[in-house]
C-alpha cells in the first residue's frame, strides 16, 4: 500500500477533505493531497525518512492533518504529544520515544527549544549512545525497524539540540528550522505494510505514567474498517475533530476520514457553546466526545444539531443521566469502550441498545474479542466481573521499548486492559472499573464502584471520585473526593485541578453523607474520609487521575476513629 492519501486522492480528488471553522474554509482532497505532499518533501529535505520518529508539539490546526499524511508518504512515525506539555514534561516523552525530529509552532516554540537543549555535555551523548543502545535491543513492534538518527544522521553533541527542532511558523533561525524554508525535491511515497508501525501515541496515565503505545498500519486499518462496519459510512459525512489529537480518539478520525473519503471540520480548542454552535453550523454529522465534553455542551446549548447522525461518546463511564438525557433529546449518542492500546474503539453501543441497556458499552467491534478473566486467568462466564482481555488486529503489537508493560499486559491470550467490568447474556460489555482501584481494607475488598454508586444517589452530589488511601490500622481506608451539586458541571477536562475548599459546603456534610451511605453500603466500605471540591481532576480525555485524588486525601482522616 501508498499512504492511504494517496489512494483516496486518485479516488476522490474532489471531495472535501478538510473545513476550518475558523475561517469556513474548505481543502479537497486534491488540495490536502498537494498540501501534504509539499511538507513531506520538505521534511524529507531536512532529513527525515523512512522509520523516523516525527514528534509533533503542536496545537491542532490544518498543518497538522497534513503532517498525519506527510510522516505516512514518508514511511515515518508519528509521535504526536500535548502542545500544552511544558519542557520538563516533554523532554522525557521525546526520550522515551527516540524523537528523530520534533515539530513544533511559534507558541510551543520555547518549550520545544527548552525540552530539547543539551543540559551538559554528558547528557548530549549520553542521548546519542543510549539511542543506539536501544536500537540494538529491537522494540516491542519487533519489526525490523531500521532504528533511529537525528535528521542529519548523528546524535546532538554538548550545546546542541539533542533532537532537531523544525517548526509550522517564522522562528529564531539559529536554534530551529523552519520548514517553509526547507528545500525538498521530489520525493516517491514510502510504501507500506500492515506490521509496520503508523504512529506511537502515550497513553493518558490515569494510573500514573503514561505508556508509549506502537500502533502499526494494520492496527489503525483494522480500527477505522471495523467501526466503519459498525457505524457505516456515509460519503458526504462530515466530522468534527474535537478530542486532542494526542489521544487515539481524536487523531483516529484523522486516518480513518481519508480512507472513507469523508471530511474534517477542524477548530481550535474546546469550548462547549462554540463547538455546538460549529457543529450547527457546519451540519457535522459525527463528533466524539469524553462524558464532560457532551455535559457541557447539552448545559451550554440544550441540545445539539439535527444534523449529527453519530455521537460517540467514550474514554470514561457516562452516567446514566447523561445517556438520559440524550434520550430525551434524540441525540444519537454511541456509548464506546476504548483505548490507545486498541488504537481506540473496542465496544460501541447503538443509541437504542444504549437507551434498553442501562450502563452498556455495547458489543465488541468486528474482529475484536473481548473476554472477562478473574484473577487466577479463567475466562468467567456472563454476568460475572472480571478484567477485560482484547485481542484483534486492532490491538498494539506492544509498547515501545517497555519490557515490563509488555510482560505484565500483553498474553498469549491478549492485551490485559487493567479494566474491570463484565458482559451480559447478549455479549452487551459493561465497564466498572479498573482493577487496581480495587481498595483493600482491613483484608476486605471494596469496589469503589459501588461506593460511588451510592455517593451520587445523594440529590447533593454532583460527582465524586473514591479511592484507598494508606491507612496504618487497615491498611488502606476508603476515601471520597465530592463534588457538590451546583459545583463542577462547568469543569472539563484540560482545566486541571480545582481548588479544594476544605471546608464543606453548607448544604452538604460529611456526616450526613456517610450516614446515607450506611444505608445502602455495609460498614466496612464507608467512606472514612470525605472531601470536598469544586471539580475532579481529570486527564484531558476525561478520566479521573486518581493519583491526583489520592494525594488530595492522603491526610483525610473523616471519622478515622471507626474502623471498617
Ligand atoms: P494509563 O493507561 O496511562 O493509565 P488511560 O488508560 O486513561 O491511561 P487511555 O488509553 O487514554 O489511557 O484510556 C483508556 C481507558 O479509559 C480504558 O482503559 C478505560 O479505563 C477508560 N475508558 C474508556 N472508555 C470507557 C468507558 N466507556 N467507560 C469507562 N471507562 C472507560
Ligand atoms: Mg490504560
Amino acid at each position: 500500500m501508498r499512504d492511504w492519501l494517496a489512494h483516496r486522492v486518485a479516488a476522490t480528488p474532489d471531495a472535501e477533505a478538510l473545513v476550518s471553522a475558523a475561517t469556513g474554509r474548505t481543502w479537497t482532497y486534491a488540495d490536502l493531497d498537494e498540501a501534504a505532499d509539499e511538507m513531506a518533501r520538505r521534511l524529507a529535505g531536512l532529513g527525515v525518512g523512512p522509520g523516523d520518529h516525527v514528534a509533533v508539539v503542536v496545537s491542532p490546526r490544518i498543518e497538522y492533518v497534513t503532517l498525519v499524511h506527510a510522516t505516512m508518504r514518508l514511511g515515518a512515525r508519528l509521535v504526536p504529544t500535548s502542545h500544552e506539555l511544558t519542557p520538563a514534561e516533554l523532554r522525557p516523552r521525546l526520550d522515551a520515544a527516540d524523537a528523530t525530529v520534533l515539530v513544533c509552532e511559534a507558541d510551543t516554540e520555547g518549550t520545544a527549544v527548552e525540552a530539547t537543549a543539551a543540559t551538559d555535555e554528558g547528557e548530549a551523548e549520553e542521548t546519542g549512545e543510549g539511542r543506539e543502545a536501544r536500537n540494538d535491543e529491537g522494540e516491542a513492534a519487533g519489526n525490523g525497524d531500521e532504528g533511529s538518527t537525528t535528521a542529519d544522521g548523528q546524535a546532538g553533541t554538548a550545546g546542541e539540540p539533542t533532537v532537531p527542532v523544525v517548526s509550522l511558523d517564522e522562528a529564531d533561525a539559529d536554534r530551529v528550522a523552519h520548514l517553509k524554508a526547507a528545500e525538498g525535491g521530489e520525493i516517491e511515497p514510502s510504501p507500506w505494510t500492515r506490521g509496520q508501525p503508523l504512529l506511537m501515541l502515550f497513553t493518558s496515565g490515569s494510573t500514573g505514567t503514561s505508556k508509549l503505545v506502537v500502533l502499526t498500519m494494520g492496527n489503525v486499518l483494522a480500527s477505522a474498517t471495523a467501526s466503519a462496519f459498525r457505524l457505516g459510512v456515509n460519503p458526504d459525512a462530515r466530522y468534527m475533530a474535537a478530542l486532542s489529537f494526542h489521544h487515539t480518539g481524536g487523531i483516529m478520525p484523522l486516518y480513518r476520514a481519508a480512507l472513507y473519503g469523508t471530511g474534517v471540520v477542524l477548530r481550535t480548542g474546546f469550548d462547549a457553546g462554540g463547538v455546538a454552535d460549529d457543529v450547527r453550523e457546519y451540519d457535522v454529522t459525527g463528533i466524539s466526545l469524553v462524558p464532560t465534553m457532551l455535559r457541557r455542551m447539552l448545559d451550554a446549548r440544550g441540545t445539539l444539531s439535527d444534523s449529527l447522525r453519530v455521537v460517540l461518546l467514550g474514554g470514561a463511564p457516562a452516567s446514566e443521566e447523561l445517556i438520559e438525557r440524550c434520550r430525551h433529546y434524540s441525540i444519537p449518542v454511541h456509548p464506546t469502550y476504548g483505548m490507545t492500546e486498541a488504537a481506540s474503539g473496542i465496544t460501541v453501543a447503538r443509541p437504542g441498545e444504549a437507551f434498553d441497556r442501562v450502563g452498556t458499552v455495547g458489543r465488541p467491534l468486528l474482529w475484536t474479542d473481548v473476554r472477562v478473566r478473574d484473577e487466577d486467568g479463567e475466562e468467567l462466564p456472563p454476568g460475572e466481573v472480571g478484567e477485560f482481555v482484547v485481542s484483534g488486529p486492532s490491538v498494539t503489537p506492544g509498547y515501545y521499548r517497555n519490557r515490563e508493560a509488555n510482560e505484565s499486559a500483553l498474553g498469549a491470550d491478549g492485551l490485559a486492559t487493567g479494566d474491570r467490568g463484565y458482559r451480559d447474556e447478549d455479549g452487551y460489555c459493561y465497564v466498572l472499573n479498573r482493577a487496581d482501584d480495587r481498595i483493600l481494607t482491613g483484608g476486605e475488598n471494596v469496589d469503589p464502584g459501588e461506593v460511588l454508586a451510592a455517593l451520587r444517589e445523594h440529590p447533593e452530589v454532583a460527582d465524586a471520585a473514591v479511592v484507598g488511601v494508606p491507612d496504618e490500622e487497615w491498611g488502606e481506608r476508603v476515601a471520597a473526593l465530592v463534588v457538590p451539586a451546583g459545583e463542577g458541571a462547568e469543569r472539563g477536562p484540560g482545566d486541571g485541578p480545582a481548588e479544594t475548599p476544605d471546608d464543606a459546603p453548607d448544604r452538604l456534610d460529611a456526616e450526613e453523607l456517610r450516614a446515607f451511605c450506611r444505608e445502602r453500603l455495609a460498614d466496612f466500605k464507608l467512606p472514612r474520609a470525605i472531601r470536598f471540591a469544586e471539580g475532579l481532576p481529570r486527564t484531558d480525555s476525561g478520566t479521573v487521575r486518581r493519583p491526583e485524588v489520592r494525594e488530595r486525601l492522603a491526610d483525610a482522616t473523616g471519622t478515622g476513629d471507626e474502623g471498617p
